[in-house]
């Protein structure tokens, strides 16, 4: 177990990661791909390690005192993630296997119960993969159009051409809170309160928020907000779609299966309430118990000492980055997470991040699915490096000095 934080202490912090004590290629390593997945703490660690060593039962299920254990661990761990979300029903928390399958359930269940042909969906440029085909597929299905936000050079939404967009037409607008590839901090409340005087829903993909800033969804009236646990310091396999109680009790069921149910016969079947009605078969159980311990982790901490610590990391490494030749910073956004895409004129990505490896540094090369994106900005991708909770300017001084080797000897 980790020890409670009265402050925000760096040393602290370090501590509770055990993975950071790893060597890569025989040098320590230097983990810069938080975007891609975060490093668990040694709590998260524990309780994964108890639920399988002394609780483990299927839940909603049986009367033995195990499953009745694990069931109520299971939804503590929702009623944890209500808190920290500011939802105010534990049922609308919504336990998924990540901000993918959060968002293809929308799609699928909203969608197709509520989109008719000429009806149109706005997405925009930025979007991860996740956020563009799940809405391609239901258009296509249902004859919706699919229209985009674009994008100015800084990476920030191009809010006119947002406003031209908006119509009657608009049933949904789909946006990432935090861009991955870019780090731009996207105007949600803008967006949500313009779109809802359209008339259209929003679905706020979070999956780069929750790690980055506290959210509180019923402050934001955001219709459904997703994120992934492993972007969190929790485990892979297990997310969280939030959505508002009318709408969900308004949808159909995503999948069908066991625990869904309120009563099967061969001719009929009705629906479990809320959130049941949604969770098909046996869930990740440890995973969503998983995610209240990485929750429980982050909630320790002073939300502004958080932020003050990234702000603090983002600002020193576009300083020392940009001195390295040849690098051209991709997002220039004035609000951004802690996260840094660029480029090295005339490197092709995946030879630089070949590179940094060696060195004992992990950064993401690529399009970060963002392929459209990487479009827009005429590039193949970029290198990006992405800071977590546990990162320091030391990380930034080793990431910056192997990149100038690096560049030295691909030139
Ligand atoms: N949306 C954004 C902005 C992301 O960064 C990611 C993952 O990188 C996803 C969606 C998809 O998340 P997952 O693969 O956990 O479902």
């Amino acid at each position: 177990m980790n020890t409670a934080h009265t402050e925000f202490d760096i040393a602290l912090v370090r501590n509770d990661f055990p993975i950071l004590d790893t060597e890569v290629n025989g040098r320590p390593l230097i983990y810069l791909d938080n975007g891609a997945t975060a490093q668990k703490p040694q709590s998260v660690i524990d309780v994964i390690d108890r639920y399988y060593s002394e609780q483990n039962a299927n839940i909603h299920r049986g009367v033995h005192q195990l499953s009745q254990l694990a069931t109520q661990a299971y939804e503590n761990a929702r009623e944890t993630i209500q808190h920290f979300l500011g939802a105010r029903h534990s049922y609308e928390v919504l336990f998924t296997k990540g901000t993918t399958d959060g968002i293809n359930l929308v799609a699928s269940s909203w969608g197709r119960q509520n989109l008719n042909p000429g009806d149109e969906v706005i997405i925009s440029t930025m979007e991860h993969h996740s956020n563009i085909v799940p809405w391609q597929m239901i258009c296509e299905e249902k004859g919706a159009i699919l229209k985009v936000i674009p994008i100015h050079d800084s990476g920030e939404l191009d809010m006119a051409a947002f406003d031209s967009l908006l119509s009657d037409r608009t049933k949904m607008v789909a946006t990432v809170h935090v861009s991955n590839s870019l780090g731009t901090i996207n105007p949600v409340d803008e967006i949500i309160c313009k779109a809802h005087s359209a008339g259209a829903l929003v679905l706020l993909d979070g999956a780069q928020s929750v790690p980055h800033m506290r959210v509180n969804v019923t402050a934001l009236d955001v219709d459904f907000y997703t994120f992934s646990g492993h972007k969190i310091f929790g485990p892979t396999g297990v997310g969280v779609l939030y959505g508002k109680e009318d709408l969900l009790n308004a949808m159909p069921p995503y999948q069908g299966g066991g625990d869904m149910i309120e009563k099967v016969t061969f001719e009929k079947t009705t629906y479990n309430t809320l959130p049941h009605k949604f969770e098909a078969g046996t869930p990740n159980i440890v995973g969503g118990i998983g995610l209240a311990a990485a929750i429980d982790y982050v909630s320790q901490f002073d939300p502004s000492s958080l932020a003050a610590h990234e702000q603090d990391l983002l600002d020193y490494a576009t300083a020392t980055l940009s001195e390295v030749p040849g690098v051209r910073i991709i997002g220039t956004a004035e609000k951004k997470a802690s996260v840094i895409s660029f480029v090295v004129d005339g490197l092709h990505p995946f030879d630089v991040g070949t590179l940094l490896d060696q060195q004992g540094i992990a950064v993401r090369t690529g399009h970060h699915c963002t392929q459209p994106l990487m479009d827009r900005y005429g590039i193949p991708g970029t290198i990006r490096a992405s800071f977590a909770i546990y990162n320091n300017r030391s990380d930034v001084d080793v990431f910056v000095a192997a990149l100038g080797k690096a560049v030295d000897m691909l030139a």
